[in-house]
């Protein structure tokens, strides 16, 4: 299977949001939270990188929200295609999909680890619409908010919804939260131990998460995670 660019933009500095489509099908089934795995040959070596889909399944056209490692050997690969030019996937696969919808949840992001979200969020509001959701989402700086209106527009419209965007590195001039969301994890969960928590970025803060998550008394099933690295 090939999945062929559309367009993409930048979301932030070395942050882009691509749209690819699947050319010969007509629909491409998947759950929101699960990943594409994109392959090529480069330099010599066959190389696999998976990326969470960031929309909401649409025929088969799928979104993702990537971030440029700059020694990295696959992202680079990424960045440099044209409308137009395709690569190798796999279909979408993965467990980092709603486990229970009857329950309160906490969405945990950081970086790019958004994607899922950006599909999970929506889908979440449209089946358990009584059901509390919050989303924390760490990044350095304000201009890194990626999607940031969409979330905000959807609070809007979801009084069960809450969405807590905190910065690193803010400017003074920032009035939201700061510090990282390990910081903002005792306030979001309060005394309240009945829901599930779901975790996304890079390996060291969703490591940290889930120790405070134990030490608080949750159960593993309970936390559900996906690490980038
Ligand atoms: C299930 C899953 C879903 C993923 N979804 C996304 C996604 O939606 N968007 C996305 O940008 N990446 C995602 N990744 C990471 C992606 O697969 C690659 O690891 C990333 O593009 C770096 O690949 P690379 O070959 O350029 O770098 P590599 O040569 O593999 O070097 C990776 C190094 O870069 C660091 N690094 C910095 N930023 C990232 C990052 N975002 N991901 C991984 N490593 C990073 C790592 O710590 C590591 O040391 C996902 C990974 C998994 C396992």
């Amino acid at each position: 299977m090939k999945a062929t660019l559309l367009k993409s933009h930048e979301l932030a500095p070395e942050v882009r949001h691509f749209v690819f489509e699947v050319p010969g099908v007509q629909e491409l089934p998947f759950k929101p939270g699960q990943f594409v795995s994109f392959e090529a040959t480069l330099r010599g070596k066959n190389i696999t990188r998976a990326y969470s889909i960031a929309s909401r399944p649409d025929g088969n056209r799928f979104e993702l929200c990537l971030n440029l490692v700059h020694e990295g050997s696959f992202s680079p690969h990424l960045f440099a295609m044209e409308p137009g030019d395709s690569v190798e996937m796999t279909p979408p696969l993965g467990f980092f999909t709603i486990r229970n919808p009857a329950k309160d949840a906490l969405f945990i992001a950081t970086g790019t680890g958004i994607a899922p979200f950006r599909s999970m969020v929506p889908d979440y509001l449209a089946h358990a619409e009584a059901k509390r959701l919050t989303l924390l989402f760490g990044v350095r700086y304000e201009n890194s908010i990626y999607y940031g209106h969409e979330f905000v527009e959807l609070a809007s419209r979801h009084s069960n919804f809450r969405f807590w965007p905190t910065l690193s590195r803010p400017e003074p001039s920032w009035g939201g939260r700061s510090c990282h969301v390990q910081n903002h994890l005792l306030e979001a969960i309060g005394d309240q131990r009945d829901l599930d928590v779901y975790i996304c970025g890079l390996k060291a803060m969703v490591d940290d998460v889930r120790a405070i998550l134990k030490a608080l008394g949750f159960d593993r099933k309970q936390i559900i995670f996906e690490k980038y690295d």
